[in-house]
């Protein structure tokens, strides 16, 4: 008979994956905390006696991190070290039919969509006017601000609409609401996240208005940065660029993912983009706002690429000069487009093929950082660390991209705080400089 531990009622919040699994993260604690309920983030103290794992289910690697949690968990139960384990996210969302014979030791598999079955099993109310009450597991001074729910595209590739559904956007209205708390409680920079950012609006508005959210959001006191994440090149809204260029606290700064540039393997895709229409897209980027600092991300290894493909992405890469850039091997997922076509790139060519972009785009931001030297810039302090003040330009996304930093000797700085940095060393990721003021 497995004996309950002698632990107060206290509840554990682990999050795996994106950004967006973290904000779900932070509403169901903001919601836990509202009624009364004692809970942590990912508590590195042995104090609680539920845990809460919510997991990604987006790729293979990711898949297995999420089991592994949840192995160790029900590792932890079986030992009396909890007595409950719920399981929520993706990979429930996708899986929980296989898992919940697997995995006895989980009490309750939960969907993307069931925050109130969460709260109801944890003997908690489910409040509707928390409206962008949350607890934030970010430093205070920068948040996760999720515009909209699910996503409508069809890219073959992608389980993600399997496990987060169709695509809805929250009212212009609410986020401003969710801003405005957010700023009260000393937030300066706002992350805006989705499955697709550009897709905002056509839903609700029947029109796109992320431009038009990002200038109400833009307006609201106490914040002082706007970051886009996610955009979509199919259809991409290009008064979104006359926001970034004209409004002082958006960021010049996009998050694009475009995963490949051959007509071939775009078309297979589905990604409603050819090479001719996406190097004349990021070209558009670059006429509009010059110094606007541009993220992608790409995929390498896809069904059917050649090393001919491939090259023709290594060239692209050369040719756009990303200022940020990331590479994912393709994973073969079922349920999804692509897992009707062969895998037929072997896991060590996928690998070479990423590591031969990264090679490009290591080379690439060397040269970039270096032109930044001599240079002075806004820098958001987010740590202490290493004897150094580590921040962050308006042009870098914490935790994916550049950081800033500065030797803790030079002067003062309080974390969360804006300062004035001038650029006196660049590395291939990051940069090195002073405050001058
Ligand atoms: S837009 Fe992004 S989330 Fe949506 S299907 Fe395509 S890759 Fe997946």
């Amino acid at each position: 008979m497995k004996t309950r531990t002698l632990k107060k009622n206290k509840v554990n919040i682990v999050t795996l994956g994106c950004s967006k699994n973290i904000y779900d993260s932070e509403v169901l604690m903001g919601q836990l905390k509202a009624n009364g309920m004692e809970v942590s983030h990912e508590s590195a103290v042995d104090d609680f006696n539920i845990v809460v794992i919510n997991t990604c289910g987006f790729i293979d690697n990711a898949k297995e991190e999420s089991i592994n949690t949840i192995l160790r968990f029900a590792e932890a139960k079986k030992d009396g070290q909890v007595d409950k384990v719920y399981v929520t996210g993706c990979l429930s969302e996708r899986y929980k039919g296989d898992l919940k014979g697997e995995i006895p030791e989980v009490d309750r598999w939960f969907g993307t969509r069931e925050l109130p079955a969460i709260l109801k099993t944890l003997k908690a109310d489910y409040k509707a006017e928390l409206i962008g009450e949350r607890l934030l597991t970010t430093p205070r001074h920068f948040a996760y601000l999720k515009i909209s729910e699910g996503c409508d595209r069809p890219c073959s590739f992608c389980a993600i609409p399997l496990m987060r559904g169709k695509h809805i956007s929250k009212p212009i209205e609410e986020l401003v609401i969710e801003a405005q708390k957010l700023a009260a409680g000393g937030t300066r920079e706002l992350i805006m996240i989705a499955q697709d950012s550009t897709y905002y609006g056509l839903d609700l508005y029947k029109e796109r208005k992320l431009a038009a959210l990002m200038e109400a959001l833009a307006g609201v006191d106490g914040i002082d940065w706007i970051r886009l994440h996610y955009a979509f090149p199919n259809g991409f809204p290009e008064d979104v660029l006359d926001v970034v260029r004209n409004n002082p606290k958006v960021c010049r700064y996009i998050d694009i993912p475009l995963q490949h540039v051959s007509d071939d393997v775009l078309k297979s895709m589905r990604r409603g983009v050819n090479k001719e229409k996406t190097y004349r897209l990021v070209n558009t980027f670059r006429e509009k706002v010059p110094d606007m600092a541009i993220r992608t991300t790409l995929i390498s290894g896809y069904p059917g690429e050649t090393q001919k493909h491939h090259e023709e992405l290594l060239r692209f890469v050369e040719d756009m000069r990303f200022d940020r850039l990331g590479v994912f091997t393709y994973s073969h997922e079922e349920n999804t487009h692509a897992y009707l076509l062969n895998d037929d790139v072997p896991a060590d060519v996928k690998q070479e093929r990423a590591n031969e972009i990264m090679e490009v785009q290591r080379g690439i931001s060397y040269d970039l950082n270096q032109a930044r030297i001599g240079h002075t810039y806004k820098v958001l302090i987010d740590r202490v660390e290493g004897g150094y003040f580590i921040g962050r330009t308006e042009f870098d996304s914490p935790e994916v991209d550049n950081e800033v930093l500065i030797p803790v000797n030079d002067s003062y700085a309080r974390v969360g705080d804006f300062a004035e940095v001038k650029i006196d060393d660049a590395q291939e990721f990051d940069l090195f400089g002073h405050f001058t003021s």
